[in-house]
Parts: C-alpha cells; structure tokens; sequence
C-alpha cells in the first residue's frame, strides 16, 4: 500500500536520476495504468503500472544486503566459467539483485547487494568518496617512505591516487610479513593491489573490513544479513 512518488521509483529502477525522471514527466515520457502523467507530485503504489516512453518499468520492491564475501567467489550475477558469484549466498530472494562494485575474486570481505538502482548508481559515484577500509597482509615491511606515500598518493597508470589513511598492525620480521590497514576513499579496479605493488610489495591477502559505516562485526565469510531501515537511510 506504499505510495512513493513516480520521480523515485524511476529512479530505483535504474534508468535514470531523479532529477531526469523528473524532466521526463514534464515532457510527457511518463505513464500510469495508461495515463499521461503532468503533476511531479504523482504518488503510485506497487499495484500501478509505469511506463517510461511506452516501456513498462521493472518494478520489485527494493532489498538491501551485506553480505561477507568469502574467497573464491565473483563480484557479479553469474559468471560463464560457473564459478560462484556472489547472488549465490542470497537463494530465497525472488528479487534480482546484484553488487554495489566488486571485490576482486581473491578478496573477502564487506559488499551490499542490492536490486535499488539509483542506491547503486551514488554510492559508486566519485563524489560521494565512501570510506573502504581494507586490511591487507603484504610480502614485506614498508618503512616510513613508503607508508606516507601510500598516505599521501600513489602514482598509478590511471593516475595519482587521493590521500589514504596508512597503519601498520604487525610485522613477522622472520616471514618478511606485514598486516596493514589501509583506508581508501576511491574505487579503481584492483586499487589496493595496484597501490602495494607501484612500492614492490606483493598482497597475499585482502579483506575489505569496512564499506562506509556497514563493518563486519559479527559476521563470518559467507554471512549475509539484511539491512535494516535506519542503515538504507544513512546510506542515501
Ligand atoms: N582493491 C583491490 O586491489 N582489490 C579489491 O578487491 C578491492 C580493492
């Protein structure tokens, strides 16, 4: 029975921003159980029928996940090699979601899956600089030098890296180990990687243990939980 303006629900479909869902209604592209739409205000509840330029819109109600990315699982919806992907740790949700970003296939850790487009589209915009704390165990012990450029930016082939906080943990002088946590505002393909190897250090292992405020405190790989309505709201 929820109503929720037009503008919105075009928009957490995925198709486009608010704002363009808006201007589309103004120039007529917008239909309701077969009805121009001409008022911005319009309420639909999930009953009614939306049309964007005689095109239904995919309508579900919207979901939001964390889940615990184990190892050896896809940051996507299937994968043609049949490996697992990371929609198999969600099997009695009938909703089609997929993942905020990726975490590389050897990487664990904090990603939220959800079906709401327009969450999606923002928390993966630049501008928006969600905090990624990664813990990483690295071949090697990076001396102050290296630790303040980390800090301070990287070069990298696609450019300088923006400032990150830098912390050694541990370091096993006997093994050459180091555990480092590193948090990050960007997120560039393999950055954290890219980022120990542009210093000569290999990643043997890396966990994002923090996605903005969502940690994983209580979880186990493999976990998932729902999130709840306050933590959907701090996240727009
Ligand atoms: N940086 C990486 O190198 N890999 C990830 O999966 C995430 C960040």
């Amino acid at each position: 029975k929820r109503m929720e303006r037009i503008q919105k629900i075009i928009a957490q479909s995925g198709l486009t921003s608010r704002r363009k869902a808006e201007q589309m209604i103004l120039d007529k592209r917008v239909k309701v159980n077969g009805q121009t739409v001409t008022e911005l205000g319009t309420k639909v509840s999930a009953k009614d029928k939306v049309e964007v330029d005689g095109v239904p819109l995919d309508r579900e109600e919207p979901v939001y996940f964390l889940l615990y990315k184990p190892t050896g699982v896809i940051s996507s919806v299937k994968d043609d090699k049949d490996r697992k992907v990371v929609t198999d740790f969600l099997s009695e949700v009938k909703q089609r979601v997929f993942p905020v970003g990726r975490l590389d296939y050897d990487t664990s850790g904090a990603i939220i899956l959800t079906n709401d487009g327009e969450l999606a589209n923002k928390l993966m915009h630049p501008k928006f600089q969600i905090d990624k704390e990664y813990v990483a165990k690295i071949k090697g012990i990076p001396d102050k030098r290296h630790l303040n450029i980390l800090r301070k930016g990287v070069r990298l082939e696609d450019g300088v890296t923006s400032p990150a906080e830098v912390k050694i943990m541990s370091a096993d002088r006997k093994k050459n180990t180091s555990i480092i946590h590193l948090t990050i505002h960007e997120g560039r393909n393999r950055q954290v990687r890219r980022m120990f190897k542009a210093l000569g250090y290999d990643v043997v292992k890396l966990k994002r243990e923090r996605y903005g405020f969502l940690n994983l405190k209580g979880m186990n790989p493999g976990d998932i939980r729902e999130l709840k309505p306050h933590e959907v709201k701090q996240l727009y």
